[in-house]
């Protein structure tokens, strides 16, 4: 895929299985099962979709999905499997994790993080992305390193902490050009420091748009997951990227929607957001 001068390629970690329910937050089963199946858990799937900008010599990488360093009850949980990883969708592209030349996290979630580190054959943690810059918003760093107990469950210290010991986090504040035409822009909501990476050459603009629309079904402004530390955030974020978007027609980068990477938002009759999938 291309983005004027830049070209896409649409990697993945995956599929997942999480909590239909707090996907969707206050929304009830009736409406969000319509379109969403889930299993006899009451657990949907989602993909880890993990773009990759291909700018010049930089290869950035925006988030790093699951990882592979689950213990047999988490994989059990999550319904993680190693059909599909990252690592072998880069290598289906000729790329090494040595290539990446810049990670961006759109947040430090166990989602989004895992592949910052892996077990080694003595079974210690080593960084994976040994070649890239980390960019990180601040705030977010700073509570991925004292997580309260509402997020502990989700920044998980084996991501985040040899890389912090080395100090490899390169930390910005709300906003940063990566190069000329990509950049990282804080949204809130989901985590205090969320961001969005908004990509833009030669007239043509894509944005990923990270857990502000994690799948097509968050489409409708109020389906805020209960994931979401400050849902009224999100809900203002999701106003304004959804306007930008249908006014400059971007592409729209999903993180976690199992059948879709690339949509287009339509606005149809009364007002009614419709998505039309491009990858
Ligand atoms: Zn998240």
């Amino acid at each position: 895929m291309r983005i004027g001068d830049f070209e896409i390629l649409l990697l993945n970690d995956g599929t997942f299985k999480l909590d239909g329910g707090a996907m969707f937050g206050i929304i009830p089963k009736p409406l969000w099962n319509r379109e969403t199946p889930c299993d006899e858990k009451n657990r949907m799937v989602l993909r880890c979709n993990c773009p990759l900008i291909r700018a010049g010599r930089e290869n950035i990488l925006i988030d790093c999905g699951l990882g592979r360093k689950w213990n047999e009850k988490q994989r059990a949980i999550y319904e993680i499997t190693d059909d599909h990883t990252l690592i072998a969708d880069l290598a289906a592209h000729g790329l090494t994790p040595e290539d990446v030349t810049v990670l961006v996290h759109t947040h430090l979630h166990l989602d989004h993080a895992g592949w910052n580190t892996r077990l080694n054959e003595n079974g210690e943690l080593e960084p994976v992305f040994v070649n890239a810059r980390h960019l990180v918003e601040r705030r977010e760093l700073d509570i991925a390193r004292r997580p309260n107990e509402l997020q502990r469950g989700t920044y998980l210290a084996p991501n985040i902490a040899p890389l912090d010991a080395n100090g490899d986090f390169e930390l910005f504040e709300n906003q940063v050009e990566v190069v000329p035409g990509v950049t990282v822009f804080r949204t809130g909501g989901h985590t205090f420091g969320h961001c969005c990476v908004r990509i833009e050459s030669g007239g043509q603009k894509a944005i990923f748009i990270g857990e502000m629309m994690p799948t097509t079904a968050h489409r409708h402004l109020p389906w805020v997951m209960a994931y979401d530390m400050y849902p009224l955030e999100t809900l203002e974020a999701k106003r304004v990227l959804f306007k930008e978007c249908l006014r400059d027609n971007a592409l729209v980068l999903l993180d976690h929607d199992p059948h879709a990477f690339a949509v287009r938002l339509k606005e149809a009759e009364g007002g009614k957001l419709e998505t039309i999938k491009e990858q």
